[in-house]
């Protein structure tokens, strides 16, 4: 049998690549595609003010462009850090300005963080993942992980926030993990996990957005 297609509506290389270790790992006949290979992820505005409201932006505006045998399958995530209730959240990839800047976001959080106290630095990464086949229908999947944010960036590994973020019962950070350690436990592999038993399962009970 072919694998089954998802076609992920992100420019963001560094999703696409966990996305496919995810894939890869999780043994399943599942190919991931990058919106690169279909004319490039069509710009969307994500003002919706939720994860899941700009993750279905995203999946609708690249679903348009896709072949009916390819799902758009998007990835909206940030960090929710418990002493700015939950800021930077949705916000997260343009925390310091429109340009959607990572250094900058990154300094950024480091500076507002200045100064908190250990004890209230916890903070919990997001993902969303929403599949959306080609009559509409959407199932939505969503995982955490929960840690607390460093005073000083570590590590060269991963992308945006991960130098700061001390995922729970680790010593490392997301950017001083190995990737596979980091698709153990992120938000983006809880996610992912909980798509893949969906896929086992045989892709029941999608549901379309107009009845939701
Ligand atoms: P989105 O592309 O609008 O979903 O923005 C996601 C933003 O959240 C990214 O630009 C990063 O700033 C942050 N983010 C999401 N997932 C991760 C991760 O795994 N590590 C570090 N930062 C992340």
């Amino acid at each position: 049998m072919p694998p089954f297609e998802f076609c992920l509506a992100s420019g963001n290389a560094h999703k696409v690549a966990e996305l496919q270790g995810l894939a890869a790992a999780s043994g399943l006949a599942v190919r991931i595609r990058s919106a690169r290979e279909f004319g490039g992820m069509p710009p969307v505005d994500e003002d919706t003010g939720t994860f899941v409201g700009n993750a279905r932006k995203k999946a609708l505006a690249l679903r348009a462009t896709l072949p009916p045998a390819v799902w758009a399958l998007a990835d909206d995530s940030g960090v929710c850090v418990d002493a700015l209730g939950g800021a930077p959240g949705v916000e997260s990839a343009y925390y310091a300005g429109p340009q959607h800047d990572a250094a900058a976001n990154l300094a950024k959080l480091v500076a507002v963080m200045r100064g908190v106290p250990e004890a209230k630095r916890g903070a919990r990464f997001v993902c969303v993942l929403l599949a959306l086949g080609p009559r509409g229908e959407e199932r939505i999947f969503e995982g955490e992980c929960h840690g607390r944010l460093l005073g000083t960036p570590r590590g060269g590994g991963g992308f945006g926030y991960d130098p700061i973020f001390l995922p729970e019962g680790f010593s490392a950070s997301y950017a001083e993990i190995s990737d596979a350690e980091k698709n153990q436990i992120s938000h983006r592999a809880r996610a992912w996990g909980r798509l893949a038993d969906w896929v086992r399962g045989g892709l029941k009970d999608v549901s379309a957005p107009a009845r939701r």
